[in-house]
């Protein structure tokens, strides 16, 4: 690797995960997924806001190896078998956060990687080779307060760290129809659409305000979890970088799987 490619920002990656069965799938998102692993560079940790760590304040996994959570129902049984056994990295915890210090950030050991974050990277980097921590969700924080956080992790991307989220722009259980494989409800393609289109122009303030689109909104974001690693992944966006969408489709009439990378 030349120096002016060791220097290189690391790309930032949005991941539509869908459900936590993708896991044992070999589809065209999951091999989406093993394909993003191979083609950016090897980042030298990964920093992770997963829709499935909600907490009251923020906490930032601190542990020297963290368990792997079967925070799911339903699936079949080796799935629980399963394990994401990548490392910890209690000194990255440390530093991001001291960075995030003045948004109440804690250091925490009780978490461990749950299906958000090991559902993904079992397929982007199975061999669980690369450090990596999670960033929970302070469920009780307005949206802007998510994209700030983003902002101020933007720089452990020029060490070479992979700040990625994981939920869904459109994530609504309630109402999937299951005979809609791969079809989208009018209004889950209208708010993807709206979504992708601001990334797109670059326009974060209506990424905060998504709720500007009404009944839209309400019914593609009933509650914030999935959509607000979003705009962790936009906080950390640099001025005229590159972005492109993967898998822009909607599955059961209501689950978005649109992946966003940035800069890759
Ligand atoms: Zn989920």
């Amino acid at each position: 690797m030349t120096a002016s490619a060791s220097r290189r920002r690391m790309p930032a990656i949005f991941f539509g995960h869908g459900s936590p069965g993708n896991v044992l799938e070999d589809n065209y998102v999951t091999r989406t997924w093993e394909r993003l692993g191979k083609e950016i560079p090897r980042p030298k940790g990964i920093i992770c806001i997963s829709a499935h760590w909600l907490t009251r304040g923020v906490k930032v996994m601190a542990n020297e190896y963290p368990r792997t959570i079967h925070d799911f129902g339903g699936f079949p049984e080796k799935m629980f078998r399963m394990r994401y056994p990548a490392a910890g990295d209690p000194k990255l915890a440390e530093r991001v956060q001291k960075r995030l210090a003045s948004a109440g950030a804690e250091l925490d050991s009780s978490w461990g990687y749950d299906h958000g974050s090991w559902c993904v990277l079992l397929k982007a980097y199975p061999k669980a080779d690369i450090p990596l921590i999670q960033v929970s969700i302070d469920h009780r924080q307005p949206p802007e307060f998510h994209y700030k956080i983003g902002q101020k992790l933007a720089a452990f991307r020029d060490e070479g760290v992979l700040v990625m989220g994981s939920g869904n722009i459109v994530h609504n259980l309630g109402e999937m129809d299951w005979r809609l494989q791969n079809g989208a409800y009018e209004w889950a393609a209208n708010f993807g659409d709206y979504i992708r289109e601001s990334i797109v122009k670059d326009e974060p303030q209506n990424l905060i305000d998504y709720e500007s689109q009404g009944l839209n909104a309400r019914l593609a974001v009933p509650s914030p979890d999935h959509y607000l690693p979003l705009l962790y992944v936009m906080g950390v966006r640099q001025p005229d970088e590159p972005v492109r969408f993967e898998t822009p489709m909607v599955e059961y009439g209501s689950l978005d799987m649109t992946t966003v990378v940035l800069g890759g």
